[in-house]
């Protein structure tokens, strides 16, 4: 039998965000070359805020040993516990299921996940270009091409778009597949320093407030990390978004946490300016094919769960190692991708599912409001079981195991 490499060429990796790095470092673990090409010109310090990878993600990373530097750069996160507007416990659960080394749920600031993936995807010999943005692919019997909007064009035996939620590799691939959906909800985040509040280590503490929704955890005494979902409609345009001081923002939240019973206010007026960040947050429904040809997508560019899941970054980490295991038992990419597909499927659209839920607990208006406050401490009693969760936080690759093995027959049943 021929190696990877030489069945299936080098795969040229589109995205360097979450998934990409993973997909390079999973590919050469089932022998297949690849390189890596991110739009932004740099490595993306300083992007984005915080999320957090859950145990089902760091299981993933594990798979191909890479989850230890993720977990040292992070925060230990082991409950969130959920509240009111009024201050009353809605209800705690378990933000992970450990690993057997102890491993679990981890939050983590953006721009140090980046970092900490990127940093080994270099170390074992993954090549990652910036300033690479694809525009556009051509496909033929023998290989792929990728063109850049800086002129020039790379050649392989695959494509694999992890360009995020935004994917050009998903239009390309097929012009008709569903687009983002805006969520009702705007993201905001950032760090608040010198805070006279001492939160529980290990702990994430969420709030359903009168208008909007906030959580924070404590990085240290004095340094909180903080976030808040803000229900604004109709969605703003990016310019409209962009163009609106941190300063402005932080009066519009101010103004909707001014009645809830939480330290939301003094989070946000300790943050910086600088160290304040937002987003309007989107979901995206799969399209019928992840696959065409020899380009497949992974991560975001295939599907999008709103970040209220907190799932996003651990699905994108999951396809990428599934993906490797794929190609490596396949005979060919056509069935590889096939067969990631058939493995990815259902797991992404119920945590698409669940998500849908939490956001519209989220954007509640006064009625919904109250039906929510009364039923959520008898949903989270029950999402307390360990059970109830396994499904999402216990999920496991046998990456070693072929993909036709057992597992893979009851996942598909
Ligand atoms: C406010 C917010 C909070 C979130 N919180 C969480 C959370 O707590 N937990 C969680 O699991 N998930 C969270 N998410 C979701 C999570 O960030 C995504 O699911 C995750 O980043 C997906 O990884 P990815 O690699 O597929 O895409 P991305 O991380 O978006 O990476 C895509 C990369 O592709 C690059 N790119 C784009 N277009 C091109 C192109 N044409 N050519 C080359 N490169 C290109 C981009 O620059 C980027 O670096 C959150 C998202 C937001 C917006």
């Amino acid at each position: 039998m021929k190696r990877n490499d030489e069945r299936y060429g080098r795969a040229l990796v589109i995205g360097g965000g979450i998934a990409g790095p993973v997909v390079g470092m999973a590919l050469q673990r089932v022998g297949i070359g690849s390189a890596v090409f991110e739009a932004n010109p740099v490595a993306s310090d300083g992007v984005g805020s915080f999320l957090t990878v859950a145990s089902n993600g760091l299981d993933a990373l594990r798979a191909i040993d890479a989850h230890l530097p993720v977990v040292a750069a992070g925060l230990r996160t082991e409950r969130m516990v959920l509240s009111s507007g009024t201050g009353k416990c809605l209800g705690v659960i378990e933000a992970g299921i450990p690993l057997t080394d102890g491993t679990t749920t981890t939050t983590i600031e953006r721009a140090r996940l980046y970092r900490a993936l990127h940093d080994q995807a270099r170390q074992r010999g993954v090549s990652l270009v910036h300033g690479k943005r694809l525009i556009d692919v051509e496909d033929s019997s023998d290989g792929v091409v990728a063109r850049f909007a800086d002129g020039s064009e790379e050649h392989g035996g695959f494509l694999v778009g992890a360009d995020g939620i935004w994917s050009t590799a998903r239009r390309l691939l097929d012009p008709d597949a569903p687009r983002p959906e805006y969520t009702g909800l705007i993201g905001v985040g950032g760090l608040a320093r010198d805070v006279d509040l001492d939160p529980d280590p290990g702990t994430f503490e969420m709030m359903f407030g009168l208008r909007a929704f906030f959580g924070f955890i404590a990085i240290e005494r004095g340094r909180i990390l903080w976030f808040a979902n803000l229900p604004v409609r109709p969605e703003p345009a990016r310019d409209t978004l962009e163009s609106v001081s941190p300063s402005a923002w932080k009066a519009q939240l101010l103004e909707a946490f001014a009645e809830d019973a939480s330290p939301a206010r003094q989070l946000i007026e300790r943050t910086d300016d600088s160290a304040f960040r937002l987003a309007a947050m989107h979901t995206l429904e799969p399209p019928r094919a992840w696959h065409r040809g020899r380009a497949v997508l992974v991560g975001d560019a295939a599907h999008a769960t709103s970040p209220s899941s907190g799932q996003g970054a651990s699905l994108a980490i999951e396809d990428a190692v599934e993906l490797a295991r794929c190609l490596r038992d396949a005979s060919d990419l056509e069935s590889a991708f096939h067969a990631y597909q058939r493995l990815r499927e259902a797991r992404v659209r119920r945590v698409l599912r669940a998500s849908r839920r939490t956001n519209s607990d989220k954007a509640a208006g006064p009625f919904a409001r109250k039906i929510r406050d009364a039923v959520m401490p008898l949903v989270l009693r029950r999402m307390a079981s360990p059970e109830r969760q396994l499904w999402l936080l216990g999920h496991h690759i046998d990456f070693t195991g072929p993909v036709g093995g057992p597992r893979a027959l009851l996942a598909a049943a």
